[in-house]
């Protein structure tokens, strides 16, 4: 079991570093973040041995489980699911980077409480990239205010932009999705919004993540590569 976790993350690791070289990227600014939602802290540990330094978790209750009996790891944890304004003290506590920012009301609420521990919450914008009505995100055109308002905010540091495309069974057809989150830093930056520089792009899963690298993601998030599917 350990010994699959070793050959699967050393595989996913090496198709990145392979496609950053192929795209002329260095592969040192690419973070493999492993998703484990869903995934017992067992398998966690086994994936912290077999080389996972950043892990991605969904749900806030079952992430404060694993962190908690795995504090001993020099590990970084992030935030991936759907955060509700209710569990933004619990997701400051326990998180290095939360990549779903997508309301002031949610940042206004990080900013609070980042303040009451003294913390500064590196946090990521979730921008709905594919215009799907069901997903969360800020739409595209509303990504700069956004980023605006929160910038006035001294406990948040905003490090970068995230999305998840629509999915296809054929990754090449998410390549534009990831262009155009690509192309929105660029115009974002450009902006030159004090105390705002996006440098990180949080996106690509197990499907697609190779398309994502060539189109700039700094954050692939994989889970299914690495554990399997999941129940
Ligand atoms: C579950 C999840 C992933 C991992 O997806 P895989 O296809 O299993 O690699 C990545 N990002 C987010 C936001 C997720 O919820």
């Amino acid at each position: 079991m350990a010994m699959n976790l070793i050959n699967k993350i050393n595989n996913v690791k090496s198709r990145i570093k392979k496609t950053a070289a192929s795209c002329g990227r260095g592969h040192e600014s690419i973070h493999l973040v492993v998703v484990s939602k869903t995934k017992s802290a067992q398998m966690v540990e086994e994936a912290i041995n077999a080389g996972a330094k950043d892990l991605g978790e969904n749900y806030i209750q079952e992430a404060d489980k694993k962190i908690k009996a795995l504090s001993q790891y020099p590990v970084s944890w992030h935030f991936i699911g759907h955060l509700q304004k209710n569990k933004a003290k619990y997701a400051v506590k326990l998180f290095d980077l939360i990549h779903t920012v997508d309301k002031i009301k949610l940042a206004l609420e990080l900013d609070k409480h980042a303040k009451k521990t003294g913390k500064i919450q590196n946090i990521l914008i979730q921008v709905n990239i594919g215009k799907e009505t069901l997903k969360s995100g800020v739409d595209e055109k509303d990504a700069e205010n956004l980023i605006k308002e929160i910038s006035h905010l001294r406990n948040l540091s905003i490090k970068g932009l995230m999305a998840i495309p629509p999915y296809f069974d054929d990754p090449e057809k998410t390549r534009p999705y990831f262009k155009a989150l690509f192309d929105l830093k660029t115009l974002i930056n450009k902006k030159t919004i004090p105390n705002v520089f996006l440098s990180e792009l949080s996106m690509g899963m197990t499907n697609d993540y190779t398309i994502a690298v060539e189109e700039g993601s700094t954050l692939v998030r994989v889970g299914t590569a690495i554990f399997g599917k999941r129940d």
